[in-house]
């Protein structure tokens, strides 16, 4: 299944209110969201068959549109059930669902007032988004060149199509030189994330996190921190140099696709992932389970 291109598989799509087969699940090349970007998506995890944390994805996705100022032409319970309906037609037990809505064909140029909103659902299996030996190891990271744009240049809040182009390229050029991935900095030169994923550091056994504020303040971000706080760990949320990186003895990143993932290097940091982010990666991996019921 893996190197099969992703327009050429089999199963279904949800698109536009119903099922259709895997290949017919198309869009014009006049597409406004393929021109300007105006698309919005999530990215969200299947663990034993259930989507976890389901009604935050939607709510963000919804959150994403607005942001773009246009409306998804459905509930936010519709568009839940479309996910689950994806899932259970792909017979997906642990893998990846991908919500997008985006700006149809009706006017082609910067403006798009009348343009339908297009909204699909897609989901398969994935099992890990980084080498699962490398995960416990730690990946290695570049710095990248790019930089997360200021809130007064682009929404950066929305899980939004054009947000992504920096990392896209930020990745390509890590990847080029043998890392795994990119932190990005902000546009101050502050610490911000990684291509498609929040980062955390470890010191002296306190948790050290950027605060998210001009980048995507991450459902898996949030729920780590809970878990954070479970343990009695502390955490401070705050501006961090990248000059403070040589201070930090362990480093983890976390995102739906890259759930909780050690970090060994980043750029010419050097980190040694130990028991606060093993513990985490666990306390993780237990929280994604399904929840049986014992009623
Ligand atoms: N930052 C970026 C740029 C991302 O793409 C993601 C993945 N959606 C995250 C952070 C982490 O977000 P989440 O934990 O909600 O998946």
């Amino acid at each position: 299944m893996a190197d099969i291109p992703f327009d050429q598989r089999d199963g279904f799509i949800w698109f536009n209110g119903e099922l259709v087969p895997w290949a017919d699940a198309k869009v014009h090349v006049l597409t406004h969201g393929l021109h300007y970007a105006s698309c919005v998506f999530e990215g969200e995890r299947v663990y034993g068959g259930e989507i976890f944390k389901l009604r935050e994805h939607t709510e963000r996705l919804f959150y994403s549109a607005e942001t773009l100022g246009f409306e998804i032409p459905y509930t936010i319970a519709e568009i839940d059930e479309a996910c689950r309906k994806a899932v259970a037609a792909q017979n997906i037990v642990d893998g990846y669902v991908r919500p997008f809505a985006w700006r149809g064909s009706e006017m082609m140029g910067v403006s798009a007032q009348n343009n339908k909103i297009n909204v699909a659902v897609a989901s398969w299996e994935w099992p890990s988004y980084f080498d699962p030996e490398e995960r416990k190891k730690g990946i290695r990271v570049d710095m990248a060149e790019y930089r997360r744009p200021s809130p007064e240049t682009i929404p950066c809040h929305a899980k939004a199509a054009g947000l992504y182009m920096i990392c896209t390229l930020s990745k390509h050029a890590a990847e080029k030189k043998g890392y795994a991935d990119a932190l990005m900095l902000d546009y101050r030169g502050l610490v911000a994330e990684m291509t498609g994923a929040n980062v955390f550091f470890i010191k002296d056994d306190v948790l050290h996190t950027p605060t998210p504020d001009c980048f995507l303040d991450g459902i898996t971000r949030r729920t780590v921190m809970d878990l954070a706080r479970k343990r009695g760990y502390e955490i401070v949320e705050r501006q961090i140099k990248p000059g403070e990186l040589t201070d930090f003895s362990e480093c983890f990143i976390t995102g739906s696709a890259a759930e909780v993932t050690a970090v060994s290097e980043i750029g010419p940091y050097k980190f040694r992932p130990s028991d606060i982010t093993f513990n985490l990666m666990a306390d993780y991996t237990a929280e994604v389970q399904p929840k049986v019921s014992t009623a």
